[in-house]
């Protein structure tokens, strides 16, 4: 084996054998955000062998404070958070497989974005998508990985259809009111970091020495660096009764109510069209006339005070400057079409 992964091989628990498994692994990262790019800096090093990153974001200024993989021509350049990942990690590790999907993991491409993967990691900032992860991995009986980090807070569950609870056992519903987000409480970087290195680890385990792997940690663990508190809740068992692995009723795979316009961070509204192929030259020069208009072959800005546009090649929107759901629906339909 390499002398790249010589340390790494040395350490017991991985070996010769567990690096050969290492390189075969194909793993999904569903967000590369801040966890997102903390678990595919730590996985890429460490040798997985291909690396399915989604995300359906581009790199901010805001960003750069904990997301580790990019830096600021990134954020110059607005690149997708997925291919500024992908040519960051091709600088270190060329030798593993890295494809970048832009995109929202929605119903409707799940099966498309996530198929030929051993194992699921969660780099999301939403339940929405956690549950959609959820029901799919427990449909399919695949492991995955739930992780988050909020303030000085992180929490991870590591979730083996068949053997251990699952996202919906511990929370049968979006824990709605209590949520906060990186938008309204901060993050610190360290807090990151932590739950990304925990989960990297249980992922580690799980490529290496499979779903049952006596080291896996079977438990709900939450760690605040500020408090230094820290709690673990048993999620050995599946809950009798779960809506998701036990009557097997995958209503977030299924798609109901998803909305197709939805709220995405403090002051921004995206819009799910996905069937509006963009022509990014031809959307530059119809635009001109009504603002500033900038793109490269990932995403086309758009600027139209006090409301900043991003679309991307698919009709996918986001845009900036308003939460009101019917503002945007207006804006887009004015300058992209209804
Ligand atoms: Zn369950």
């Amino acid at each position: 084996m390499q002398d790249r992964y010589s340390r790494q091989i040395l350490f017991r628990g991985i070996g010769e054998d567990g690096q050969r498994k290492l390189a075969a692994a194909r793993v999904a990262l569903v967000g590369c955000g801040a966890t997102g790019t903390a678990l595919a800096s730590l996985l890429a090093r460490a040798g997985a062998g291909f690396l399915r990153i989604i995300d359906r974001d581009y790199v901010e200024p805001s960003n750069l404070q904990r997301q580790s993989l990019f830096d600021e021509a990134d954020a110059a350049e607005s690149l997708p958070k997925a291919i500024a990942a992908a040519r960051k990690i091709a600088t270190f590790n060329s030798q593993i497989k890295v494809e970048s999907k832009v995109d929202d993991l929605v119903p409707a491409n799940i099966e498309a974005l996530l198929e030929g993967t051993q194992l699921i990691l969660d780099g999301t900032d939403n339940f929405e998508t956690r549950y959609l992860i959820n029901d799919y991995a427990v449909d399919r009986s695949l492991p995955w990985i739930y992780s988050a980090a909020v303030g000085s807070y992180g929490v991870t569950l590591n979730v083996i259809p068949g053997q251990t609870a699952c996202l919906a056992c511990i929370f049968p519903d979006s824990p709605r009111g209590m949520v906060e987000t990186c938008e309204t409480s901060g993050i610190l970087n360290s807090a990151v970091n932590l739950v990304a290195s925990i989960a990297a680890t249980e992922a580690l385990k799980l490529v290496v020495g499979g779903v049952d792997a006596k080291t896996l940690r079977r438990t709900l663990l939450s760690v605040d660096l500020w408090t230094n508190e820290h709690a673990e809740i048993s999620a050995a068992k599946p809950r009798p009764g779960c809506r998701a692995c036990g009557e097997r009723d995958f209503i977030h795979l299924a798609g109901e109510g998803r909305p197709h316009i939805t709220l995405c961070g403090r002051n921004s509204v995206q819009i799910h069209e996905r069937q509006r192929p963009i022509d990014f030259n031809e959307m530059d020069r119809r635009l001109k006339p009504h603002g500033v208009v900038r793109h490269n072959n990932f995403i086309l800005k758009f600027w139209h005070e006090p409301y900043e546009l991003t679309l991307f090649p698919d009709g996918r929107a986001i845009i900036k400057g308003t939460t009101d759901t019917a503002v945007a629906r207006s804006l887009y339909a004015r300058f992209v079409g209804s």
